[in-house]
């Protein structure tokens, strides 16, 4: 009752409809990633691995930065950043115009050592969400699908200490995944105590926290069993809030309206290609109509039909 009277009451606020003049951005700078982790549509992906065109980097930022964009991240769909061997000169690029800050992605750090660290720092990162496990190689390898657990270590733990050397110029998010061990495992194992002792944050209440829900990508991936999917919550008439957010732009140049779930960049959601101009696309036709024909006769674009990281 109480949520049919908050469903009710919210449908009437205007504001939570309404999309802001200027987007946020996600670049996907390239969509090659070699890991398979338990709960990543990357193993089933067919849409061609290949970094975003220099040109169309640039193309996008310039672009975003005309019609005074100001929120951009290398969040990817579906990639691993550091396999991009022109991250740090996109970076770089980004900070011809300073409004747009801060900027970062999440990344595995599996592949930070083809980069220098030097340079890492001086590119103009602000901030880095590293996935990870830290209770040794077996579970990282089962979780992850590859045998990286070493260089990734060897890739973190400088980054942390180089980091804390200079004062923290970087916002190092250390995200630990859920593997399948007890607790008790994770945080007693001496690889976490040691990342957990440079972080300036409490480590251990942070993977005491964390959830075990995730996505299947519209029943693309089987789950194993430790983790569970999301429930499916009620959509009806209330369009995603992601679709009042920002744009995707996918390492093939074209541009969507969600950067969650559509690993195939084919869906209802794409929208045009960057040269089609974010705010043509922000502002356009078919971003209205997908929003108000699910907010006035329910037509649900169908792959937020069963996306469980669907926002209410
Ligand atoms: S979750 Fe990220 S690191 Fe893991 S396979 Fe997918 S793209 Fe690669
Ligand atoms: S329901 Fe899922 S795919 Fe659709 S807009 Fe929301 S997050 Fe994106």
């Amino acid at each position: 009752m109480a949520f049919s009277r908050r469903w009710a009451g919210s449908y009437f606020d205007t504001a939570r409809f309404r999309a802001p003049e200027v987007p946020h951005i996600s670049i996907e700078t390239t969509n090659i990633c070699n890991a398979a982790c338990v709960f990543c549509a990357n193993p089933v992906m067919e849409r061609r691995k290949q970094p975003l065109g220099m040109e169309d980097f640039k193309h996008v930022v310039d672009d975003f930065a005309r019609i005074g964009g100001t929120r951009l991240d290398f969040n990817a769909t579906i990639g691993e950043p550091t396999l991009d061997p022109q991250l740090l000169e996109r970076v770089r690029y980004v900070q011809r115009y300073p409004q747009i800050n801060p900027i970062g992605f999440v990344s595995t750090l599996q592949w930070l050592h083809r980069h220098r660290l030097e340079d890492f720092f001086s590119a103009g990162i602000s901030w880095i969400s590293a996935s990870c496990s830290l209770s040794g190689r077996e579970s990282y390898a089962e979780f992850f699908g590859v045998d990286l657990y070493d260089q990734m270590l060897r890739n973190l733990i400088p980054l942390l200490e180089t980091n804390a050397a200079r004062g923290g110029p970087i916002s190092i998010h250390v995200d630990v995944k859920p593997t399948n061990e007890p607790l008790e495992v994770v945080v007693r194992h001496p690889d976490f105590l040691r990342v957990a002792h440079l972080v300036n944050y409490d480590l251990e209440k942070q993977v005491r926290n964390r959830g075990f829900f995730v996505d299947d990508w519209q029943g693309a991936v089987e789950l194993p069993d430790f983790l569970t999917l999301r429930p499916l919550y009620p959509r009806g008439y209330r369009p995603c809030r992601m679709l009042y957010k920002g744009l995707n732009v996918y390492s093939n140049g074209r541009v969507g309206a969600c950067q969650c779930r559509d690993f195939e960049a084919n869906s209802e959601l794409i929208l045009g290609r960057v040269e089609n101009g974010l705010g043509p696309l922000w502002n356009g036709e078919t971003l209205r109509n997908i929003r108000e024909r699910w907010r006035r006769k329910n037509e649900i674009p169908e792959i937020c039909r069963t996306c469980r990281y669907y926002m209410h």
